[in-house]
């Protein structure tokens, strides 16, 4: 599957075929950087609860959007008794390209403050009125020696360890100290938001998710120079303790 990682075209029709076979509607979500992008919501996702996945907002982390399709591909007809939103791409032109911006060189994962790029705006539109139990971001790390998460610190229980568990047997904890240039614990980026610190940054769609539409926001990282089956199975190991532990 690694040859066609990048391949948008391709990741599409798996998704349509995802759609036909689930009977979960492939929705158009906008049209930008010359690419359709698109989005799924189950009919079992109400305006309280559920979860809200996304991947591929970064071009260069294939692994992401292969791990979500790939996840979706195994569920067959349970998928629409999921309750989801399921964003399987925010990022195509990027993708293709293997490039982390977008067209115009913006980082769409520091831009949700943002009113003026269409992708941003269209997620917005699509999430207004909901509020997830928990959101969960793909993303892989090139620097990454093993899967890492950020957890917004929130309400406890915590749900960040038992996340890192469930991928263990495909890949092992990043053991770095200092990730990002922040000290992580065990894998872990777990704090309280600081309002002005993302003022200046920008907003991760994270930490507008945890300030509007979600009790719990997590942003896995896999490391991306290892194997894309191990970074796509660890993935899918993260999203399915999520589902679990919301639905379950
Ligand atoms: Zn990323």
């Amino acid at each position: 599957m690694s040859h066609r990682a990048h391949d948008y075209r391709h990741l599409i029709e798996r998704w349509r075929t995802v759609a036909r076979k689930s009977g979960v509607p492939l929705r158009r979500l906008v049209r930008a950087d010359g690419y359709e992008h698109f989005y799924l919501r189950t009919p079992a996702l109400t305006e309280t609860g559920g979860i809200y996945f996304s991947a591929g907002i970064h071009g260069d982390e294939a692994g992401s959007t292969e791990a979500l399709i790939t996840w979706a591909e195994r569920q067959g007809r349970k998928l629409r008794h999921l309750p989801l939103l399921l964003l399987p791409c925010l990022n195509p032109w990027g993708l293709v390209l293997n490039i982390r911006l977008n067209k115009q060189g913006a980082d769409l994962n520091r831009s949700f403050h943002r009113t003026d790029l269409p992708v941003i705006e269209a997620v917005k539109r699509i999430v207004a009125g909901h509020q997830f139990a928990a959101s969960l971001m793909l993303h892989e790390d090139y620097d990454g020696q093993g899967i890492y998460l950020y957890e917004v610190q929130h309400i406890p229980p915590y749900w960040g360890e038992a996340l890192l568990k469930a991928a263990r047997a495909h890949l092992p904890t990043d053991p770095r100290i200092w990730i990002d240039g922040r000290k992580a614990a065990r894998g872990i980026h777990r704090r309280r938001i600081d309002k002005k610190r993302f003022e200046q940054i920008g907003y991760p769609e994270a930490v507008w998710l945890h300030f509007e539409h979600s009790a719990r926001s997590f942003t896995v990282e896999t490391p991306s120079e290892f194997a894309l089956d191990r970074r796509v199975a660890a993935h899918m190991a993260v999203i399915e303790e999520v589902v679990r532990r919301v639905t379950g």
